[in-house]
C-alpha cells in the first residue's frame, strides 16, 4: 500500500517493514528498562504524542500524532533501526522471530478487537475471512477457550480452518451466512470481520447472538 501511494501521510524514501522483531544493539539516554541482547518487537505504531486525551485513555491508534513503522519512519526490513524504547514489546525466549514479527501488527489487532468485543472464554467466534487477521483470530480465540466458526468464500480454507480448530466452516457463496451463524446454538457471541468490504459484513451481520458484537478490523 505504501508502495501504491495509498496512505497519503507517507515519508518517501521509506525503508518498509512494520511488524519488526530483533534484538537490542544498543540504548539511547534515559533508556532503563532495556539492554543490549534484549528480544523485543516493535509495533505497527512507530510513536504517538503520549499526552493526548486519546493517548491517556490507552487509544494511542487515535493520536492526531501517530507516527507509522514503515510508512512514516524507517521500518524493519534493514539489518539496523531505530525505535522508541516506549514502542518496544519484550519478546520471550520461546517465541522466534519470525513468529513473533506478524503479532506486533496483525496479532495485536486482532487481539484489541477481540478484548474490545469483550471476549469471555466459551464464546463462539466466528471470523470472516482466512487471510492474516483471520487467522490471528482463529488462533486467539481457539487459545482464550473460545468456539471458533470461520466464513469464507472459498471452499479450499476449509482444512485451513479445521487445522486452526473452527469447529464450523461456512461458504459464504453456497449458503446463507445468517443462517448458519444462527443455527449454531442461537448465533455467534461475537463476528470478527477480517475483510473491510460491506457485502460479507452485511451477510453475517443478523447471525450475531442477541446482544452479540460485531468488531470489523483491517
Ligand atoms: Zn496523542
Ligand atoms: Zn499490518
Amino acid at each position: 500500500m505504501v508502495q501504491q501511494g495509498a496512505f497519503p501521510f507517507a515519508s518517501y524514501p521509506i525503508v518498509l517493514g512494520h511488524e519488526v522483531a530483533g534484538v537490542v544493539e544498543e540504548t539511547g539516554k534515559g533508556v532503563d528498562k532495556l539492554k543490549p541482547g534484549d528480544r523485543v518487537g516493535l509495533s505497527a505504531l512507530f510513536s504517538t504524542c503520549g499526552s493526548c486525551r486519546q493517548c491517556i485513555a490507552g487509544d494511542e491508534n487515535l493520536c492526531q500524532q501517530w507516527c507509522w513503522t514503515g510508512v512514516m519512519k524507517d521500518g524493519g526490513y534493514q539489518e539496523f533501526m531505530l525505535a522508541r524504547a516506549a514502542y518496544l514489546a519484550p519478546l520471550p525466549e520461546s517465541l522466534d522471530f519470525v513468529e513473533a514479527a506478524p503479532v506486533m501488527c496483525a496479532g495485536m489487532t486482532v487481539f484489541s478487537g477481540l478484548r474490545h468485543a469483550g471476549f469471555q472464554t466459551g464464546h463462539k467466534v466466528a471470523v470472516i475471512g482466512l487471510g492474516g487477521l483471520g487467522h490471528f483470530g482463529a488462533l486467539y480465540a481457539k487459545a482464550m477457550g473460545g468456539r471458533v466458526a470461520v466464513i469464507s468464500t472459498s471452499a479450499e480454507k476449509k482444512a485451513e480452518a479445521q487445522e486452526l480448530g473452527a469447529e464450523r466452516f461456512i461458504h459464504a457463496q453456497k449458503e446463507s451466512v445468517a443462517d448458519a451463524l444462527r443455527s449454531w446454538e442461537g448465533g455467534a457471541d461475537i463476528i470478527l470481520a477480517t475483510p473491510t468490504s460491506l457485502e460479507p459484513i452485511t451477510a453475517a451481520f443478523s447471525g450475531l447472538a442477541p446482544d452479540g458484537t460485531m468488531v470489523v478490523v483491517g
